[in-house]
């Protein structure tokens, strides 16, 4: 096992300076898996965070007219500081997240991709020089970094959510206010100790800890933070959106899912049996892509009800850091009584659990892999996102009707289908309200793609060109008078 601790930051950069809350007050952290305190974390608020953004203001005077080529180079550093220490990161995410090291280190790799994609992107950041009516003019267009921008990210993919907001932030030339959640700070804290290994300014990169409120309010109200980008639930994205409006913010929200996994008739049985064990198991089920409602078509139902089953309860769960565990601990007591809530709301009307349904022998947040057959579009799950290793299968007979079962939900994230036929692919992509489809896989995100929901799940795009655009924005300069 590596050792994490020289990444285990137990305190908040602000300014360049490692901190404590003025206060003094901490915030313990502990592991899932275990239940033991891993250590603690400062537990900050608005006065902090206005310190904060005074020092990211001030280093974004400098920072962003820093070079591109120096810009560029920062970032590859900040890659190379990530991967170098991949292992000692990935065994950190375990400790204070739960998922098995596995995906651990995948989060780690991506996050380093995203940094890489971002230092290429930057590159090809161009602007325009538009036709102008007249000979005597000439119209150009140019783009800037927007400012200091404020970052709230979720406890579920703690390292890479953040990967996604500040290498692009950092890439445009734009200064971080940056607040992890309190359940896994430190892999959000470690991002610091990160940038500045790699040779960030003092001032660039600020990450604080505490009161989601006092952090989250300062971040909101200061009319210097020209931007928020968001991702967490949906409930405190509307919040977010609503506190943007006082100073004009420009807003990226990255919020909640309800993603239908499609299969019909004429699938590969065998390819949508793993796409939907990648899909809904991954994190135990805590992805907002995760497939939370799988629709099955009638010829194949019980075919595949019977594959699901079977592969769910092959699911190895214990502890992230054991040999071939596939399914570590839910997050919290919370998260698992949520849970319980949705299968008892299923089968009260109906449904039929035929794997799992219960807490894991092994104690503390950990559940049993579960599949829930009859599921019906009145249960709970059907419009709320479970955020857990449960599997409600839904059968169907059409293409129609399918279409408006998947759609009949607030969220627009990401959906799946499986199919052979070709046509069918093109109308559902029209009709398929969700800003990302995978078709024929269960596993999409990818550096090169634009990440980002419709409707309630979000606005805004993380990855792909698309990833960058928010981080920039765009000056019209007419030159007159030319001769
Ligand atoms: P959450 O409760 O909304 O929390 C997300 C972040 O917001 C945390 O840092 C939290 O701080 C902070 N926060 C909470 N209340 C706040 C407030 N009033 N003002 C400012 N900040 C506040 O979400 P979560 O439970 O951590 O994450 C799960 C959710 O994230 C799910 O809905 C999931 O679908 C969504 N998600 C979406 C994407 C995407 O790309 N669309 C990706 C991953 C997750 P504390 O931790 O201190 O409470």
């Amino acid at each position: 096992m590596s050792d994490f601790s020289g990444y285990l930051c137990e305190g908040n950069l602000v300014a360049g300076q490692w901190i404590g809350a003025d206060s003094g007050e901490t915030i313990d952290v502990t592991n899932p898996a275990t239940g033991e305190k891993l250590g603690t974390v400062p537990n900050c608020g608005a006065v902090e965070t206005k310190r904060a953004i005074d020092a990211a203001h001030a280093a974004f005077k400098s920072f962003s007219q820093t070079d591109l080529n120096t810009r560029v180079g920062l970032l590859h550093r900040l890659r190379e500081a990530l991967l170098d220490n991949q292992e000692a990161l990935a065994q950190l995410l375990t400790a204070e997240q739960g998922k098995p090291l596995a995906e651990a280190r995948g989060e780690i790799g991506i996050g380093a991709a995203y940094v890489q994609w971002f230092a290429e992107e930057i590159r090809r950041a161009k602007g325009e020089i538009v036709p102008a009516p007249t000979g005597d003019r000439r119209l150009l267009v140019t783009r800037h970094p927007v400012g200091v921008v404020g970052m709230i990210t979720p406890w579920n993919f703690p390292s890479s959510m953040l990967a996604r907001k500040i290498a692009p932030a950092l890439a445009a030339g734009c200064t971080v206010v940056a607040k992890p959640a309190t359940a896994t700070p430190y892999s959000g804290l470690a991002w610091a100790k990160l940038c500045e290994e790699a040779g960030y300014p003092s001032g660039t990169v600020n990450i604080l800890t505490g009161s989601a409120r006092g952090i989250g309010g300062a971040i909101m109200e200061d009319a210097r933070v020209r931007k928020v980008t968001f991702t967490g639930s949906t409930e405190v994205g509307k919040e977010l959106i609503r506190q943007s409006a006082d100073t004009v913010k420009k807003v990226s929200m990255e919020l909640g899912g309800n993603a239908p996994f499609i299969v019909f008739d004429d699938a590969d049985i065998d390819a949508a049996i793993q796409g939907a064990m990648v899909s809904k198991y991954r994190n135990m089920g805590q992805t907002c892509v995760c497939a939370n409602r799988i629709y099955v078509q009638a010829g194949i139902h019980d075919a595949f009800v019977e594959k699901l089953t079977a592969a769910t309860a092959a699911l190895k769960v214990g502890n992230g850091t054991e040999d071939g565990v596939e399914q570590g601990p839910m997050i919290d007591m919370d998260a698992v009584e949520k849970v319980e809530q949705f299968i008892t709301d299923a089968t009260e009307k109906g449904g039929k659990v035929v794997q799992g349904g219960k807490r894991h022998a092994l104690g503390q947040t950990f559940f049993e892999p579960t599949v829930v057959t009859g599921a019906t579009q009145d249960m709970a799950f059907a419009t709320e996102e479970i955020f857990g290793p449960l599997s409600p299968v839904f059968k169907f007979d059409s293409e129609e009707q399918v279409v408006e079962m998947a759609n009949a939900t607030d969220f627009g994230l990401c959906a799946y289908v499986y199919t052979r036929d070709l046509g069918r692919v093109f109308r559902l992509n029209d009709a398929l309200e969700y800003g990302m489809i995978g078709v024929n896989s269960g596993l999409i995100t990818t550096v090169e793609a634009p990440f980002g929901g419709v409707k309630e799940s979000g606005m805004g795009k993380e990855g792909g060109s698309q990833g960058l655009d928010d981080y920039l924005d765009t000056k019209y300069v007419a030159v007159a008078g030319i001769k």
